[in-house]
């Protein structure tokens, strides 16, 4: 079959039944504009979505030049002073405590420049003073501190205003997913409420006459159906609205009813199954009738029979009950395989990446880590593949790596024990014990 030929800068054909995985992505890519609706949440309700605008400092950081140390603060000119009157290669020096600076407590009074106040850490430094020295470097009297002048240069121990951020200045740019972090940075900068982008809404359902749903009897020939669940944790971590539509059986007037639900509440919709031989074409035929299919198969193992398309809304003038959505804009489609390790495959490599662009986000590239194979893995050129792995620190520090058990798309326990993916690039051959290989971690992934 040949790709829709509006996509911009890509030939008009390709040759699907092997598209390579990077060029699925910018395909996919290509095909994003990012949903522009806002709204303005409570702080703590931030975590996890993506701001809508960069975050100007409306303070500068610290607000006021200030004590990293718990000790005493004097000026460095007593230092100066004490260096010219002495004859002495490390001068000692005197100064009288006149007060204290706690945190939240400023010290109001003057400040001599032979004397000090005591300050905590986090302190205001009273105007005429720039240096503290901790208390454990001067011995004390009851009225005043004895220290070397070596012991502490001018300057030392303070944290200067605006030295983090300066007023003004941008402390958080629009499309960052806000992390813990950054929800104390805005804390820190006073700020109460946020402009994020929307969630994205994404529906997703099971095709299949074979499954049913945990809980109910499992029929001869039957399975459960795991991948509603999978889609669902996924989603979750990545803070989209989810509409679950359930086991829709493999019957084009269910499939295409369950669709015109997809579309009519969602930005995306998701469905497992139904897209290898034979089932796939009632598929193939709704979303050319409706939409329009950017590419279906991909170069990559497990994860094949991916299709990736859109779908157009019915009816644009009539908007759903839920405010936000865009009636207008095509409902994105991605028709996941039906095998289980093969639907979360394609959500990383894919799916993932398109989630984030629809939802404004910057890019979240998923690390990668070089790691030494433990075992002979083969590999054949001309596909993308991720075995499933388990990756750690040999005795040489090194990361090592090592393939899970069954390496079957439907295996759901290899990939439960797994954590990493080893990647296998199209081009790449068999791969020698002790060789090095790039390792995907889990971790910040699923
Ligand atoms: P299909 O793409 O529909 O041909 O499905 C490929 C394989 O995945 C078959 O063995 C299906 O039974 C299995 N499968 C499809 N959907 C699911 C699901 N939701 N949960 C678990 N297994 C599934
Ligand atoms: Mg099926």
């Amino acid at each position: 079959m040949t790709l829709s030929n509006n996509l911009p800068g890509c030939p008009a054909q390709h040759d699907t039944d092997a598209l390579p995985v990077n060029i699925a992505q910018a395909l996919v890519r290509q095909w994003i504009s990012p949903l522009v609706a806002t709204e303005r949440v409570p702080l703590r309700e931030a975590l996890g979505r993506v701001l809508a605008s960069p975050i100007d400092s409306p303070l500068a950081v610290p607000a006021h030049d200030n004590s990293a140390m718990d000790g005493f603060a004097f000026s460095s000119a007593a230092l100066q002073a004490a260096s010219a009157a002495s004859t002495s290669s490390v001068p000692e020096l005197e100064l009288a405590v006149v007060g204290r600076a706690l945190a939240g407590h400023p010290w109001r009074g003057d400040v001599g420049s032979m004397q000090c106040v005591r300050i905590t850490t986090g302190a205001w430094l009273p105007d005429a003073c720039d240096t503290v020295i901790p208390h454990e470097q001067v011995e004390q009297t009851p009225h005043a501190i004895r220290f070397s002048a070596a012991a502490v240069r001018g300057g030392a121990n303070c944290r200067r205003a605006g030295e983090d951020l300066q007023a003004g200045q941008i402390a958080l740019t629009a499309g960052r997913i806000v992390r813990a972090a950054d929800l104390g940075l805005l804390a820190s900068l006073g700020i109460s409420t946020v402009n994020v982008r929307r969630r994205l809404r994404v529906a997703f359902f099971s095709t299949g006459d074979e499954l049913r749903s945990p809980g109910e009897p499992l029929d001869p020939g039957c399975v459960y159906d795991s991948n509603r669940h999978t889609l669902f944790a996924l989603l979750q971590r990545m803070n989209c609205d989810t509409l679950d539509l359930g086991i829709v059986r493999d019957e084009p007037a269910a499939l295409d009813a369950a669709l015109r639900t997809a579309v009519a509440h969602a930005d995306v919709v998701l469905t497992s199954g139904g897209v290898s031989a034979g089932e796939a074409d009632f598929t193939q035929t709704l979303l050319q009738t409706r939409g329009e299919i950017a590419f279906r198969g991909l170069a990559l193992r497990p994860g094949r029979p991916l299709t990736f398309g859109r779908i157009h809304p019915d009816k644009p003038a009539e908007s759903p009950a839920d405010g936000q959505l865009d009636t207008t804009r095509a409902t994105l489609f991605f028709g996941l395989p039906g095998n289980p390790v093969a639907v979360m495959v394609t959500f990383a490599l894919i799916v993932r990446d398109a989630l984030l662009a629809l939802a404004g986000a910057q890019p979240q590239p998923v690390t990668l880590l070089g790691a030494r194979s433990r075992v002979l893995l083969r590999k054949r050129a001309g596909r993308t593949e991720y075995p499933r792995g388990i990756a750690s620190r040999g005795s040489d520090g090194q990361w090592q790596v090592a393939p899970t058990g069954s390496q079957s798309s439907g295996a759901l326990n290899t990939m439960s024990e797994a954590n990493c993916f080893i990647v296998l690039s199209h081009e790449q051959t068999d791969v020698s014990p002790g060789e090095m290989v790039d390792i995907m971690l889990f971790d910040g992934l699923f």
